[in-house]
């Protein structure tokens, strides 16, 4: 039982936040959770910031599949992030029980070149960092689609759907729903160049393939979550939504719809 409570804490570490963390350390030894320095052998990682800090979590740890996250914001509960710093006796609650649920969130798969493999909980954004437009090729399962111009293309996870996506006018999707949205930033449509102009949805069996196509004028910038990279000599883009999912805790009064309600409405 014990070795399921090996906890992995990541945050920045601030005179600010050091206290309530400190905090949070001794509840923990109280309910027997043992702290590691090392996020390979934690079964539990813990985030300790808003939304943007899971986020990296994730990505430092490398999206581990058999570990459980947990986002305790310092503040306000965002989208992943269901405790915070302030309400001590909700997170005890989580601690001393045995029966909570474990919710699965779905992520897509990034290949860059057929080489660098990404995975993402919120979006990969594809987008040029100069004034110019630029242009991309998309391919649904091979099948040659559309050819992008304009500021970029985002696909965004179902969870991601209420970040950058919903900025550009995508749908929200329900994160039980193993899918994949592909949004435009300001495409060119006119008798030249003409896109689909609409989000699209796709199911888990399909590939989408982005492809630069390289004029000289192309100067794209790659976004994985919330860290960018820069992808000068790379052109060839393929996401699907991947086998791998991120394990979270269910906590009842906060389901999906609570927190578009608590954030939008
Ligand atoms: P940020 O610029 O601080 O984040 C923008 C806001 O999005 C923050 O309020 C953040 O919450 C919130 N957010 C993050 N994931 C969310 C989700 N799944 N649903 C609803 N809101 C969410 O940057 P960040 O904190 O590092 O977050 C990175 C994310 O920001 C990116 O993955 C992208 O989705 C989003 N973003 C949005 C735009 C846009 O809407 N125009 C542009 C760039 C990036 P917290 O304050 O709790 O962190
Ligand atoms: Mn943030």
């Amino acid at each position: 039982m014990t070795d399921r409570k090996k906890v992995y804490l990541f945050y920045k570490k601030t005179d600010e936040l050091e206290p309530k963390v400190q905090k949070i350390r001794e509840l923990g030894k109280k309910y027997g959770f043992t702290l590691t320095e090392r996020p390979e052998e934690a079964n539990i990682i813990a985030s300790f910031g808003g939304d943007g800090t899971f986020l990296q979590a994730l990505q430092k740890t490398r999206f581990r599949e058999d570990a459980l996250y947990i986002g305790i914001n310092d503040g306000e509960f965002g989208f992943y992030t269901d405790f915070s710093t302030e309400n001590t006796e909700r997170l005890e609650l989580a601690m001393q029980s045995d029966l909570v649920e474990v919710l699965r969130y779905p992520t897509l798969e990034v290949t860059i070149d057929g080489e660098k493999t990404f995975h993402v909980l919120n979006e990969v954004s594809l987008r040029s960092n100069i004034i110019k437009t630029f242009v991309i090729d998309v391919f649904v399962d091979d099948l040659y689609f559309e050819t992008f111009r304009g500021d970029g293309l985002l696909v965004s996870t179902p969870t991601g759907s209420t970040a950058y996506n919903k900025s550009l006018g995508g749908a929200i999707v329900d994160p039980k729903l193993p899918s994949m949205q592909l949004t435009e930033m300001a495409s060119v449509n006119n008798n030249q160049y003409r896109t689909l102009g609409s989000p699209m949805v796709l199911s888990k069996q399909r590939e989408l393939k982005l492809k630069i196509v390289q004029d000289g004028n192309d100067h794209p910038i790659i976004g994985i979550d919330n860290e960018a990279l820069g992808i000068r000599h790379s052109h060839d883009i393929s996401v699907r939504v991947s086998d791998r999912t991120v394990k979270t805790l269910r906590m009842k009064d906060n389901l999906f719809h609570n927190k578009l309600k608590r954030s939008f409405l």
